[in-house]
């Protein structure tokens, strides 16, 4: 007969990693919502072999005092949350404290960190977790440095699903555009193979807002999309959305952000859609940047690991709301209904 044992919180670690790390993009996911919710205003990310061999991630946020590091790697540990009526009003991107321990348990992880009014930064290392973490002093300035090399060198199945250097590298941008659209305060930059893909600078009122989508989705999307901002009932909605003649044979200009939170929701593409009707060939879709901004108790984001569901208290309401807002914006857009086509 075989009998029940414990997982070893090694083992656990590299099961539950299965759910959150499925590729670098997913790593890199985690460690720039974690710079975020550190308060950084520059982020500066290197990537080799598109994020396989290495990613790092420099940020200049609060930093982790040094009795906190190794804990940061441990599972169920996190500072955003302590009890059950902060996980329901949760204003950071995590809360969950499992990214860094599952991704330690797949990888080879250095953690370097220097909180304000530190006389020294601390290094904790880590190397899929068969070890405890190391720990010891470093340089580097108020902030934080994740660096994580050889993802899945130590579980092979799973390395086995990566795909090519560049499907991988093109996942990990894609997840690094979503977060500079999701912040247009803070400075992103990417380097792949020493090389720079993009560098934003900081993006203050509309022009520069303008400025940095179309750096993130090309310029012809701004240029041909209509502005949106309107508010009802504590909902508001803002953003651009992409002219019909702007439409795309896939669904890959599309970003929902929810209180700064990117989301891909059925909810929402059904409204969008249903606005987009009457305006768009089949088979098209549609293009947008849009924002929504509602109080953080009328919307429940822990329904999936990824976050990338959500759930409204008042589903039908912000349905409605989305609709009616796309709609009543993309008709006063018909040629026919221009005041100017009158005469
Ligand atoms: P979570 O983000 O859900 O709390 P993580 O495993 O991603 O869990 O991170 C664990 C903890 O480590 C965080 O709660 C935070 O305190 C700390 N941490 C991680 N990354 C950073 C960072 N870049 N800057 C400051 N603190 C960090
Ligand atoms: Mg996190």
């Amino acid at each position: 007969m075989t009998r029940i044992q414990l997982l070893s919180p090694r083992l656990a670690n590299q099961i539950a990693a299965g759910e959150v790390v499925e590729r670098p993009a997913s790593v890199i996911k985690e460690l720039l919502e974690n710079s975020l919710d550190a308060g950084a205003m520059r982020i500066d990310i290197e990537v080799e072999q598109g994020g396989v061999k290495l990613l790092r991630v420099r940020d200049d946020g609060s930093g982790i005092v040094q009795d906190d590091l190794p804990l940061a790697l441990s599972r169920h540990a996190t500072s955003k949350i302590r009890d059950l009526d902060d996980l329901e009003r949760v204003a950071t991107l995590g809360f969950r404290g499992e990214a860094l321990a599952s991704v330690s348990s797949v990888s080879r992880l250095t953690m370097t960190s220097c909180t304000a009014g530190a006389d020294q930064a601390w290094q904790v290392e880590t190397e899929g977790r068969d070890m405890q973490p190391r720990l010891q002093p470093a340089a580097h300035p108020r902030g934080t440095t994740v660096e994580v090399r050889d993802l899945f060198f130590n579980t092979p199945a799973r390395r086995k699903f990566l795909r090519t250097e560049k499907t991988e590298f093109s996942h990990l941008e894609e997840v690094v555009k979503r977060l500079a659209l999701s912040r247009f305060d803070v400075a992103f930059s990417l380097r792949h193979n020493g090389r720079t893909v993009f560098s934003l600078r900081p993006a203050h009122g509309e022009q520069e807002a303008r400025r940095r989508v179309a750096s993130v989705c090309g310029p012809a999307f701004v240029e041909q999309s209509l502005s949106i901002d309107s508010e009802r009932s504590g909902l508001r909605l803002w953003g651009w959305v992409g002219l019909p003649t702007f439409s795309r044979s896939q669904a890959d200009l599309q970003y929902f952000f929810v209180n700064g939170r990117m989301i891909k929701d059925k909810l929402v593409v059904h409204a969008v859609r249903q606005a987009y009707r009457d305006v768009l060939f089949n088979g098209r879709h549609p293009t947008f940047v849009l924002f929504l901004e509602v109080d953080p108790a009328v919307v429940d984001v822990n329904v999936h690991p990824t976050k990338h569901e959500v759930r409204f208290r008042d589903g039908r309401m912000v349905h409605d709301f989305l609709f009616s807002t796309l709609h009543r914006a993309l008709a006063a857009q018909r040629p026919g209904d221009q005041p100017g086509a009158e005469g």
